[in-house]
């Protein structure tokens, strides 16, 4: 598909592919499964395709181009991340050959301070990431056709009923969440088996990694997201809602 397909095209065509797949859940290995819906993103959206990129971890991004080799990877620099999420940003494009596309907030976070008051994560972090994260990216992926997230089922309760597959309606687009079905164990083992990059971060005891100010370490066998906006009843930043 080319930008120029109409909504309609992509919704039809996003939602007879989403029950396609979900299909084949139980018949395919997990695995395969994510490899036919990645096969499937790349030959019908092309360079209307990018992939989201994760801050814990590059699985995603290493199926993702090899499905697509040099595939268009979006990173949200909000201007809070830690150095080592960075680094593994500047590693994931060595290492994977993909093109990350940064994508910045309008206002630096000098700025922000300046119009909104110092620290706004720490008075109302939902407008920080309003700011940040969700209107860049609504912003960027105006430019695709389809977006590949890394939302898994058993990542939260509202999470559990995620398809491989769906319509954005918020965004305009298709939502293609290739490793909806996998379990934390075949994410730990795809790692390994293939020396997946991951994030210093994840050895030093942070499980989930978002902006610095807003991650913390999770009390020992505590909740991995526990960390995220703690003290603050938000769970999500709002991209995926
Ligand atoms: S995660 Fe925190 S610092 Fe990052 S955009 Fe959201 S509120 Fe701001």
């Amino acid at each position: 598909m080319t930008s120029t397909d109409t909504q309609d095209d992509l919704r039809t065509e996003a939602l007879a592919a989403g029950e396609r797949f979900a299909a084949l859940e139980g018949e395919l290995g997990h695995e395969e499964l994510t490899r036919q819906v990645l096969a499937w993103a790349a030959e019908t959206f092309g360079d209307g395709l990018i992939v989201a990129s994760n801050m814990q971890d590059a699985v995603l991004v290493a199926l993702g181009a090899a499905a697509r080799p040099g595939v268009d990877v979006l990173f949200l620099e909000t201007g809070y991340h830690f150095a080592e999420t960075l680094g593994t940003r500047d590693a994931v494009a060595q290492v994977y050959g993909v093109r990350i596309v940064q994508v910045e907030p309008e206002q630096s976070v000098a700025e922000q301070d300046d119009l909104l008051g110092k620290d706004l994560f720490a008075t109302d972090p939902g407008r920080c990431c309003e700011l940040r994260k969700v209107v860049p990216l609504k912003t960027t992926l105006a430019n695709y056709d389809a977006w590949v997230t890394g939302v898994r089922r058993v990542e939260a309760p509202t999470r559990a009923t995620t398809p491989l597959v769906t319509w954005d309606s918020r965004h305009g687009l298709v939502k293609i969440n290739p490793i909806a079905h996998w379990s934390d164990e075949q994410m730990d083992a795809y790692i390994r088996e293939h020396a997946v990059l991951v994030n210093p971060l994840v050895d030093a005891g942070y499980p989930s990694i978002g902006c610095a100010p807003c991650t913390a370490r999770p009390a020992p066998g505590a909740d991995p997201r526990s960390g995220r906006w703690a003290g603050f009843a938000k769970t999500e930043c709002g991209l995926h809602g």
